[in-house]
């Protein structure tokens, strides 16, 4: 079902407790938590608590939830006082999409090139 959780999916255990990770804010619908290998001095990931493998899909299934992550993305970056900061969603291996549980990207704390590469 679209939505339920999946055995197989790391963020989904990071969701139910299971593996470890450093929380810096939940709600009732989302967890943001400090990326593993983080690309700036803020990099947070935020995702919602159902399971969607991408925003693609998130917002076509619960736009209202899809609508939670990006808020979640800017009280993540008014925490961390960032006046600039940039939000990905990866999306598809070839984008660097490495796992499929959507996600935010929140980076910020330095200066940001443009494109990414
Ligand atoms: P993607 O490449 O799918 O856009 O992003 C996945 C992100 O998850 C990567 O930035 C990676 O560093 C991070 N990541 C992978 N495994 C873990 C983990 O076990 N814990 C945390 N906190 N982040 C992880």
């Amino acid at each position: 079902m679209p939505g339920e959780p999946q055995d197989d999916c790391l963020f989904c255990k990071i969701v139910e407790g299971h593996v470890p990770a450093t929380i810096v804010r939940e709600t009732e619908t989302t967890v943001a938590f400090r990326d593993i290998n983080p690309q700036a001095p803020t990099h947070v990931l935020v995702i919602p608590r159902a399971h969607y493998e991408n925003a693609a899909a998130l917002a076509a299934a619960e736009p209202d939830l899809a609508a939670d992550v990006l808020r979640e993305a800017k009280a993540v970056a008014d925490e961390d006082k960032l006046d600039s900061y940039r939000v990905v969603f990866n999306t598809g291996p070839g984008a660097g999409q490495t796992v499929f549980h959507v996600h935010a990207h929140v980076l910020g704390g330095r200066g940001l090139q443009w494109p990414p590469g």
